[in-house]
């Protein structure tokens, strides 16, 4: 008798789009799927989401990656570029096809305006009614959507618990691939999660909404579920988001203001539960503190003097 594979190594990754400076938000997620992974003895990687169009930049991607750097966190293997990826998301579009699960999408952006109400949307999320559901196959340069399963999908999150989403009425149908030639977000991520052997997916409460989406597309590829957990926002001392683009609080704009990498890993790992006042330190020494647990589940505000 064959042995039973071994069970995979946890895999940890942070993923953030190139299209600005990491925020406090940013480096929260990037510095609790470290230690999650770090702690469970797991690898962690990067990976770069450069699919979505000229807003994504190789200079800020670099930029973004050497703020990583500056808090000690650095990807085990080299970085993925989602752009490079082009091959592989189409063969997966490929896959998809043969199953029937794609349909190509008519919709100009005006018309999902005026068919889109969202009573069921959160956080400003539309879901697609599925207007263009029995429109006959044209190829694969149209904008083609994943035909979604009905029903609700119940899934764990290491942070919130048990959770269940019925993803047609939170994101409908997703875009996979867009009339302009770019793989849609749902799309790469999936498919790289899996070809990556990510065992664990952390990110912000933001993309709460989409994870029934994604658990669909992993099931009709075939992907093993990663455990989820979702991170509530950091948000500004007035209570207002923090934007990627513009005001937001980075890595440079806190060194103008006199506080360092320590300081900002301590807070963060304060934030997380690591430690009982904010305290300057590495990442390093958060590693044998971090605990599911102990991390709260709501917002964090950043501290007021750091914003002024
Ligand atoms: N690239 C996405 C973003 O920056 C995150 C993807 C994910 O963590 O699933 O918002
Ligand atoms: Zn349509």
């Amino acid at each position: 008798m064959t042995p039973p594979p071994p069970p995979p190594m946890p895999t940890g990754r942070f993923a953030p789009s190139p299209t600005g400076v990491l925020h406090l938000g940013n480096l929260r997620t990037a510095l609790a799927s470290w230690l999650s992974a770090r702690a469970a003895g797991g690898r962690w990687i990067i990976r770069m989401e450069d699919v979505d169009g000229p807003r994504c930049r190789r200079d800020l991607g670099e930029a973004q990656l050497r703020d990583l750097e500056a808090l000690g966190l650095t990807s085990d293997e080299p970085v993925l570029w989602q752009s490079g990826r082009r091959g592989a998301y189409r063969a997966v579009l490929e896959v998809l096809h043969e199953a029937d699960r794609l349909y190509p999408c008519a919709c100009t952006r005006k018309d999902l305006l005026k068919l889109a109400s969202a009573p069921h949307a959160e956080d400003g999320l539309r879901p697609y009614p599925g207007h263009c559901r029995n429109r006959a196959w044209e190829g694969f340069d149209r904008a083609l959507r994943l035909r979604l399963p009905e029903g609700p999908v119940a899934w764990q999150d290491r942070l919130l618990g048990s959770q269940e989403d019925d993803p047609a009425a939170l994101t409908g149908d997703p875009l996979l691939f867009r009339r302009d030639g770019c793989f849609a977000y749902h799309l790469a991520v999936v498919v790289d999660d899996g070809a990556q052997g990510v065992t664990e997916v952390v990110r912000g409460a933001d993309l709460r909404p989409v994870t029934a989406t994604q658990i669909r597309l992993q099931e009709a590829l075939g992907l093993p579920r990663p455990a989820y957990a979702h991170l509530g926002l950091v948000i500004a001392p007035d209570g207002s988001r923090l934007g990627k683009r513009g005001g937001a609080l980075g890595l440079a704009e806190l060194a103008a203001r006199g506080v360092g990498a320590p300081e900002v890993v301590g807070w963060l790992g304060f934030t997380l539960g690591c430690l009982e006042r904010p305290e300057p330190c590495a990442a390093a020494d958060l590693i044998p503190r971090f605990d599911w647990t102990r991390v709260p589940k709501g917002e964090v505000r950043v501290p007021a003097p750091w914003a002024t």
